[in-house]
């Protein structure tokens, strides 16, 4: 039997400058100490244990569009000396103040073929205050420079910031629309302890409520449904045809490899993460060692929950037959009970278990009924 193939994701943790609400691990960087990174990062992908078939990669930050396209070529070399490496997306992460046609272009020339730009408003009141470095203006041009090279560019937006109402919401997704986007992630900002925004909220900034965004997200939903792009997953919506398959393999459970400071992967029933210490990160590599920091092996039924867990975040929900065939037990019996309890935001149709609309805002509700005792 052919092995199946794994996915892969390449952290890049540079960016300009941190963002007000950033919790990732990214930071400021130089020249020298990127160039050193690439390196290092060369040398972990030669030492992973897997060197099988690569099904899609996504080099995500960070702003990996800091890279010069001498470096993003040297990270993919790396992948191909390493793994079966042709894979059929391959998505690398932009923001609007660093992309520049000559990385686009360098992206194409090495296989990519879909571009992930960090838009995340178009009001300009809102950038400031996210401590981003463009404008409107240069996200607009950003996609449209995007466009010119791929046809299959996805935009991040943030819901949760003071100077958004419904109209200019409907706005934004008017204006993606037009521009061509073909996929759109309108992620609710998440208010980290230690970042520079949970500071100006203890200080006084206020942001919309739970219910005031609520309302925002479901206006935003519902015109990205207007203008064609359908949700995949809670905070997922794409033209068909144009979902993003590296995401849609996470929440199916697949196999990856991650590589990179700070990065998280998913083999042989393990999951690990490495260190987000840049130090320990060269050292560890200098001494032709992997830098995982920790492992976890998942349990029968840890594994089992979290299968459901993802699963119910797409709109497809969980493929019952699947779940029997690797879980050996039967769906709608072992899970009869929080089945029964939550049937009002959920439903099995066409073999598959999946919420409902409304069971979209009370997933973690429905989840914990689902939990291992
Ligand atoms: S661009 Fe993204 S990763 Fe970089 S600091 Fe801003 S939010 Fe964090």
């Amino acid at each position: 039997m052919t092995e199946k193939a794994k996915q892969l994701y390449i952290h890049v943790p540079f960016c300009k400058r941190k963002c007000n609400y950033c919790d990732f691990c990214s930071f400021p960087t130089s020249n020298e100490q990127k160039a050193a990174y690439v390196k290092a990062l060369e040398k972990e992908i030669s030492l992973v244990g897997y060197d099988g078939r690569i099904s899609t990669c996504f080099i995500g930050g960070g702003t990996p569009s800091l890279l010069s396209p001498k470096e993003l070529s040297d990270v993919v070399s790396a992948c191909r000396k390493k793994f079966d490496f042709s894979p059929e997306e391959f998505t690398v992460e932009a923001n609007p103040e660093s992309l520049t046609k000559d990385f686009l272009l360098a992206a194409k020339d090495v296989g990519v073929n879909r571009i992930s730009l960090g838009v995340q408003s178009f009001s300009d009141d809102n950038l400031k205050l996210m401590g981003r470095l463009h404008d409107s203006g240069q996200a607009i041009s950003a996609v449209k420079l995007a466009k010119s090279v791929f046809e299959n560019v996805s935009a991040d937006l943030i819901l949760g910031f003071p100077n958004t109402d419904e109209k200019q919401a409907e706005s934004s997704v008017k204006r993606l629309s037009e521009l061509g986007v073909t996929h759109v992630s309108a992620y609710g900002l998440q208010l980290e302890e230690g970042t520079k925004l949970f500071e100006m909220v203890k200080n006084g900034l206020v942001l919309p409520d739970d219910d005031r965004i609520s309302d925002i997200y479901d206006c935003i939903s519902d015109t990205l449904e207007k203008f064609g792009y359908h949700r995949y997953e809670i905070s997922n919506f794409a033209k068909s045809g144009f979902e993003c398959k590296h995401n849609l393999g996470y929440w199916q459970q697949n196999e990856y490899v991650g590589v990179g400071l700070s990065a998280h992967g998913f083999e042989d029933g393990v999951r690990y993460f490495n260190t987000s210490d840049l130090k320990t990160y060269f050292r560890t590599l200098g001494e032709n060692k992997l830098p995982t920091e920790g492992k976890t092996a998942l349990s029968p039924s840890d594994a089992e929950f979290e299968a459901i867990m993802l699963a119910l975040r797409t709109t497809d929900g969980l493929d019952a037959r699947a779940f029997e065939d690797k879980y050996n037990c039967n769906f709608l019996e072992k899970y009869n009970i929080p089945i029964k309890k939550t049937e009002a935001f959920t439903e099995f149709s066409g073999g598959r278990f999946r919420l409902k609309k409304e069971g979209f805002y009370v997933s973690n509700q429905i989840l914990l009924e689902f939990m291992p005792d």
